[in-house]
Parts: C-alpha cells; sequence; structure tokens
C-alpha cells in the first residue's frame, strides 16, 4: 500500500497528476465543511472542484439535521445545490427497504429526523421508551414482542438507554427481522477535548448480544459508498476522491470501497 503523501508538499506537477486521478469528489461535512461555522475556504474549494469538472458529492454520517438545516449550512458555506447531492444513513435506508418492498412496522434507535425520513416514505415507526422503568423486574415489559415490527434502525441516538437495547434485541430475535445500522460513529467531538459516547458503542453491544450483522448503511460499510456512486452516477471507485475528517467512518470507507481518500 502507498504511503500517505502530504498535498501541501506535491511539487506542481505531482498535484495536477493528482488532480488529474479523480473524476468524483465526495466529501463529508461536519468537521470538512462546516464545524459549527464554515470552515475557511471549504465552498471555495467546492466550487473550485467543479469548475475543474469533478463531480461533487456529499456523504455524511449525520442524519440529525432536517432538510432546512442542512440546506442552511450548505448556503452559509457558499456550495450550491449541497443537499441534492447529500447521502446521509436516513436516505440510504429508506432507499433499501423501499428496494425490498420491506412493509412492516419499523423500530427505532434512531434520531428523530432518521424517524420522519422514514414516516415521509411510508412506514410506521416505533420508538422509545424515553426512560426505563424504576425496578428491575418491571423490565419484562421490554422483552414482549410485536410481530408487526420487522426491522430494526440504529441511527445517532443520543438519548439512548437500555429498555431500548433491550426492545431491539428482543425483537432481533427472529431471524427475518432486518437489522440496519447507520451512522456507526462512537465518538462524536463536542468541542475540542470534549467527545461525546455515540450511536456505535450501543450498536456494538446489540450485535454482540444478538450475534446478528445488522447492513451497514452508513460509513464505513461498503454498501453505503455503492449507494452513495450509485446517486452520483460514478461507477468506478478509483476515480473517486474522498475526503473525510474521521479515519475509522472516513477513510474506512475509502478503504472498504477502493476509493482515493485525502484525510483534513
Ligand atoms: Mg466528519
Amino acid at each position: 500500500m502507498a504511503e500517505p503523501v502530504n498535498v501541501l508538499d506535491m511539487t506542481p506537477s505531482d498535484f495536477k497528476t493528482f488532480l488529474d486521478s479523480f473524476d468524483y469528489v465526495f466529501s463529508d461535512c461536519d468537521g470538512v465543511l462546516w464545524s459549527g461555522a464554515p470552515l475557511p475556504k471549504s465552498g471555495e474549494f467546492i466550487e473550485k472542484m467543479k469548475k475543474l469538472g469533478k463531480s461533487v458529492h456529499f456523504v455524511s454520517n449525520n442524519s440529525i439535521r432536517t432538510r432546512e438545516n442542512y440546506e442552511s449550512k450548505f448556503k452559509a458555506a457558499g456550495i450550491e445545490n449541497g443537499f441534492d447531492n447529500l447521502t446521509v444513513p436516513s436516505i440510504a435506508m429508506a432507499e433499501y427497504l423501499k428496494s425490498i418492498n420491506f412493509d412492516k412496522k419499523i423500530y427505532c434507535v434512531s434520531c428523530p429526523e432518521t424517524v420522519r425520513v422514514l414516516e415521509r416514505a411510508g412506514w410506521d415507526c416505533v420508538v422509545g421508551p424515553e426512560t426505563g422503568a424504576d425496578n428491575y423486574a418491571d423490565y419484562i415489559q421490554y422483552l414482549r414482542d410485536d410481530l408487526d415490527v420487522g426491522a430494526v434502525v440504529f441511527d445517532s441516538d443520543y438519548k439512548v438507554n437500555l429498555p431500548r437495547l433491550y426492545k431491539a434485541l428482543t425483537y432481533l430475535k427472529r431471524p427475518d427481522v432486518i437489522f440496519l445500522s447507520g451512522a456507526t460513529d462512537k465518538y462524536v467531538p463536542l468541542q475540542p477535548g470534549s467527545l461525546i459516547l455515540a450511536t456505535g458503542i450501543f450498536t456494538d453491544i446489540v450485535v454482540a448480544e444478538s450475534k446478528r450483522k445488522p447492513v451497514l448503511l452508513g460509513k464505513p460499510g461498503q454498501g453505503f459508498a455503492e449507494f452513495a456512486m450509485k446517486r452520483a452516477g460514478a461507477t468506478n471507485p478509483s476515480r473517486v476522491l474522498f475526503i473525510g475528517d474521521m479515519i475509522d467512518q472516513d477513510v474506512g470507507l475509502g478503504k472498504a470501497a477502493g476509493f482515493k481518500t485525502l484525510c483534513y
């Protein structure tokens, strides 16, 4: 495997070769285009890539933002049509479930926006509970199956709790229940030096306990990369440059899919 190269150390001719080595730019959003506020020159860079004839798309694990919020973030960064070219786990999950003609209820251990995306696509979603019973003996209620539930979704739930894990495990006991996982991030930065535990940690608990493997529809899942390529109309992964700020999610996705990767 080739050693990583610092783009800033490239000679002009090496840089030209690098620019010619891809037709598609897939960029992460949080930490690359903005970090709260737009990052300096991120929009300028994206528009420059388009002028050079590159097809630019955005691939984020963040299903939490609403469409309006994403649109205002792209606008603030000076990026045209950002949302139309954005792939996030919630969109990939809806497409996946549509592709298999899924017609049962979905149990969501996810952010409210992922629930909204799935509901808007026509499915009934079950969520919660918000809190657990005081007495552990009452946890028996979370072990009751609901045969109408045919899929369990994990994606960026910052209110995840033990009852939700039990309910997910209960449904996943049936082998025909589909298990989907969006954002796999185990930690999310809140501010420099402060991390918050993220859904990936809890998804891993359910993976281990259920002995089930989820369909990965977030970074670094290869299926998610293929889905993003399909949306972008890209067929050759080696002509895609993936730009991100997370080694596991972004570079990991690039490696799984055969993209070129640029870590910010
Ligand atoms: Mg990021």
